[in-house]
């Protein structure tokens, strides 16, 4: 029972999220369900009417008004869930982009850790899975509620029809036949087995809610291998040079055979077990539907109805039928969609980034000052340290070097700094105050970044370096200039407005990974953030780009506070400082000439490595 009442509020609450996506595609898709579940019962009701009319020898005014309320009603009903149905058609696209966008929004809202975590990826894994296998989750709700709605109001009304067929009896039953079709027990007999094949299907509904689940399940895990070998990597040119020289294809398409050899398997059991429990819901159907009839025509042969009755109640008898075990796999469809449902809401419930941090403002004065004091950081879920008690301080307009072996924790501390990440502890303040009680969108708003594995996007290169659809082109062509762009953009006819990669436009241009990492640079500059971090900005660059970097380096951040990583040492001779990272923690720092100097230092070591293989 605590299962059922959780399984209703979690679709009470799915209703609610359909309604705020898009309130009128449901309330459209509602009216039509009663259109279509009024209209058989409507003209049972009035054909039965003009029948018994007829039979009577009734005014021929009564008869046609009859007969004309019975079309006119029809048609009504029929034009008014026609035209439901265009509203639905117009508003499902707009449900089915808000639905995927509020996907992608949250998962934009959650901390940077989460978005990392295995558990928070399959949770959207799922959700995406579930629509592709089955329209489940939230869609399934916005198809299965209209028609549940529909169905159940038809087994209302036939259940009607029904009644009244139970109240009306002979006046005074003379033949055995009589009694017998107006006795209690026959009605008793009746309820007793509409309420057995309720049960009966109910049960086996929820035999097959459970065995769908079961089946999906294990479905997407299948469908999950598929998917990942075929999308990211056959039809992916980024892997295609690899597939081809390593003749990985057939790797591939063993395990995509293997997989959808599996996928049949699960798919041949699952439906299987459908069969068996829709074959005893048909069963108890047909009992059911058999003693109706032979009550029903009890009682017409004994005359307790008119001829227009026999029309009214063994069409009512028909739509009860179909209802019923319609309105049931509906309901079992919702039970088994469920699981999705909890899904996704657990996924919507998860913490956002911004209930984590403060309301702080982000610092005014266009200058930041920045102080990690004792900062130790492990990664969440492990529990070695990638950080150890690290201090020190950015002054503004200081230009930074961090430098160190690999897995010394420099990029560690960059994710520390634009608060991807949290300090396990020791605190990072900007401006004297500590980072946390920011608002965190307000906070890296004051960061221009670009990481080692950043990401340029399928759209123009305008647009990609503004980061918007608006593109103050003065200003990105002047920061693609300043990055080193200058002559591409120059040679581009398109200029700005070229599309970068050719997913959405056959003339898109796959930039070098040295143009692409210029670009994201200019995108840092764009921003005229104050404080701007770079995490080996000059890995893809070749020789001469990467001095024509150095070189203007000053000119290129201004007067902004700069930290960059970087494994060539030459290049940080010019900064203010640098920052040595060994073993887990700040080992030195200092200016070029300082640290050299410390001989037996990390730095020197480091120096001598790079010296010696230039030399
Ligand atoms: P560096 O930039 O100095 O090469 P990193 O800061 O990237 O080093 O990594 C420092 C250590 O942290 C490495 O041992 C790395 O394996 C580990 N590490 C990096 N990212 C994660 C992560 N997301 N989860 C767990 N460990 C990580």
């Amino acid at each position: 029972m605590k299962g059922f009442r959780e399984e209703c509020l979690l679709i009470l609450r799915g209703v609610g999220v359909l309604h705020r996506l898009s309130p009128w595609n449901l309330l459209a898709k509602c009216v039509r369900s009663v259109c279509n579940a009024a209209q058989p019962f409507v003209s049972l009701y009035l054909s039965a009417a003009v029948i018994d009319a007829l039979a009577a020898s009734a005014p021929r005014k009564t008869v046609f008004l009859l007969a004309g309320a019975a079309l006119a009603s029809n048609l009504f009903l029929v034009l008014l869930s026609k035209a439901m149905d265009t509203v639905n058609y117009r508003k499902w696209n707009q449900f089915y982009l808000r639905y995927n966008f509020s996907i992608g929004e949250r998962a934009q809202e959650l901390p940077y850790d989460r978005i990392e975590d295995v558990g928070t990826h399959l949770m959207i894994k799922n959700i995406d899975d579930a629509m592709k296998i089955g329209n489940y989750g939230l869609i399934k709700l916005h198809s299965r509620i209209p028609l549940l709605m529909e169905h159940f109001l038809r087994v209302c009304f036939a259940l009607g029809f029904i009644l009244s067929a139970i109240l009306q009896k002979a006046a005074e039953p003379q033949t055995p036949l009589q009694r017998c079709a107006n006795s209690w027990w026959a009605d008793g007999l009746l309820i007793l087995l509409i309420l057995l094949s309720a049960l009966a299907c109910m049960f086996a509904n929820k035999r097959i809610a459970l065995r769908s689940y079961d089946h999906l399940g294990r479905l997407s895990k299948s469908n999950r291998i598929f998917d990942y070998y075929l999308n990211h990597y056959l039809d992916s040119h980024r892997a295609g040079k690899d597939i081809r020289l390593y003749r990985q294809d057939r790797l591939i398409l063993d395990e995509i055979e293997q997989v959808s050899r599996r996928s049949t398997r699960i798919v041949d059991h699952m439906n299987k077990g459908i069969f068996q429990n829709s074959c005893w819901i048909l069963i108890t159907n047909f009992l059911l539907l058999f003693y109706i009839y032979l009550y029903i025509g009890l009682k017409s042969m004994t005359g307790v109805f008119p001829a227009g009755g026999i029309v009214k109640y063994s069409g009512g008898v028909l739509q009860f039928a179909s209802a019923f075990s319609e309105m049931m796999d509906a309901f079992s469809q919702l039970r088994a969609n469920t699981p999705y449902l909890r899904n996704y809401f657990q996924f919507l419930d998860l913490p956002s980034a911004g209930q984590k941090s403060g309301r702080r403002q982000a610092p005014s004065g266009g200058s930041c000052r920045i102080e990690v004091r004792h900062v130790s950081f492990c990664y969440p879920g492990r529990e070695e340290y990638v950080l150890q008690d690290v201090s020190f301080t950015l002054e503004p307009g200081e230009k930074t070097a961090i430098v160190g072996r690999n897995g010394s924790g420099k990029t560690t501390m960059i994710k520390l700094l634009c608060r991807l990440y949290d300090p396990t502890e020791g605190e990072i303040l900007c401006n004297g105050v500590d980072i946390r009680e920011y608002d965190v969108r307000a906070y890296r708003a004051l960061l221009g970044v670009v990481f080692q594995d950043f990401r340029l996007f399928s759209f123009t290169l305008g647009q990609n370096v503004a980061a918007s659809v608006e593109v103050d082109r003065e200003k990105a062509e002047a920061c693609l200039v300043k990055a080193g762009l200058g002559d591409w953009l120059r040679r581009e006819k398109r200029g700005l407005d070229t599309w970068l990669r050719k997913d959405f436009d056959e003339n898109g241009v796959e930039i070098s990974g040295g143009e692409a990492q210029k670009a994201a640079l200019a995108r840092a500059l764009y921003k005229n953030a104050p404080l701007i971090i770079l995490d080996e900005p000059t890995a893809a660059l070749d020789p001469i780009a990467e001095a024509e970097i150095y070189e203007k380096f000053s000119e290129i951040v201004g007067g902004r506070t700069s930290v960059f990583i970087s494994h060539r040492l030459s290049s940080c001779r010019f900064c203010d400082r640098i920052l040595v990272f060994a073993d887990h923690t700040l080992s030195q720092y200092g200016s070029h000439e300082e640290l050299l100097a410390e001989r037996n230092g990390c730095y020197a070591a480091l120096w001598n490595a790079q010296a010696q293989y230039y030399g």
